[in-house]
């Protein structure tokens, strides 16, 4: 295939859905069609796609343990003047999926690198999940090993921006339980659970609660997650919270939880409706 603009040959990037085959784009599908190669994670999981909208490109298979030889074969046809389209299993390429290596070199030999943009586990997450999404850090998969994964929350537990994972079902409970203990009982996060498809969950709470909610049923340890953190608050702003808390609990020893909270409101200028949360919270704990 021809790219458009430029009438060269080109490696496109073309994100697949997450789950919901609707999400695929009129522009994904045609790139697919008039590719001449597809360069593929895994050729038989990607060939239900390709069989499901009558694309009959030929599949060859590219991951990150494939052989130098198999990312030049690519580049060779490349080089050669036709076009490859790299897809992952889900998604889009590059996200915590293999084409860095081959986006780059691509790149440094003058082939163009076309995106064609989808489905990405990341973004749908981020635009539901109801955190701040003005600045944030996408960290991929946390480490497998307890150690290492405490280690890596710890050095994110004073990042302002919203903070984005994607987790396994076999670490998920451990994981937001670890999140739990260093990002603090009070901090908001939202469990974004198998987007797009039949059971797709959006939880958001503290993650005291989270901590509760995962291991109260299997179901809600199943499928696919991504876990967003919301970040922390601003050093004086965290200095204000403290305060609110000192005086929410000697409030909370003589009113009710809404008067208290209005008082602390006016006292500090903070939110009604955080005090109001936050005191129930604090009332909770008594
Ligand atoms: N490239 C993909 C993307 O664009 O999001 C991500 C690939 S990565 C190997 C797979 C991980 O993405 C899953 O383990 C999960 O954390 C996240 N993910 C993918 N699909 C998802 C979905 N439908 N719902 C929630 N998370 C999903």
């Amino acid at each position: 295939m021809v790219h458009q603009q430029t009438g060269t040959a080109a490696l496109y990037i073309v994100a697949t859905p997450i789950g919901n085959l609707g999400d695929i784009s009129q522009r994904a599908i045609e790139v697919l069609k008039s590719a001449d190669l597809i360069a593929a994670e895994d050729t038989r999981h990607s060939s239900r796609l390709t069989q499901h909208f009558g694309i009959a490109t030929r599949l060859v298979s590219y991951h990150d343990f494939s052989s130098s030889a198999r990312e030049d074969a690519i580049l060779s046809e490349l080089s050669a003047g036709r076009s490859v389209a790299l897809i992952s299993d889900a998604g889009t390429p590059l996200i915590s999926d293999p084409g860095y290596s081959l986006v780059a070199r691509a790149r440094s030999l003058n082939v163009p690198v076309i995106p064609i943009p989808g489905a990405c586990a990341l973004t749908a997450a981020l635009c539901a999940a109801g955190l701040p999404t003005d600045r944030f850090v996408f960290e991929g998969f946390p480490p497998h090993k307890q150690g290492a994964r405490r280690q890596l929350y710890e050095s994110l537990a004073g990042e302002q921006r919203t903070l984005i994972f994607y987790e396994s079902p076999h670490r998920i409970a451990d994981s937001i339980l670890d999140m739990h203990e260093v990002f603090g009982a009070q901090r908001q996060a939202v469990i974004c659970r198998e987007l797009t498809k039949t059971w797709e969950t959006i939880h958001g709470d503290s993650l005291a609660a989270l901590s509760q909610w995962i291991l109260a049923d299997d179901n809600n340890r199943r499928g696919e997650f991504v876990v967003l953190i919301h970040g922390a608050p601003a050093p004086d702003e965290q200095e204000l919270q403290l305060e609110a808390d000192r005086q929410l609990h000697i409030l909370l020893e003589e009113l009710p939880v809404k008067q208290a909270a209005a008082l602390v409101a006016k006292i500090t200028g903070l939110k009604k409706n955080g005090l109001y949360k936050r005191a129930l919270e604090l009332a909770g704990e008594r």
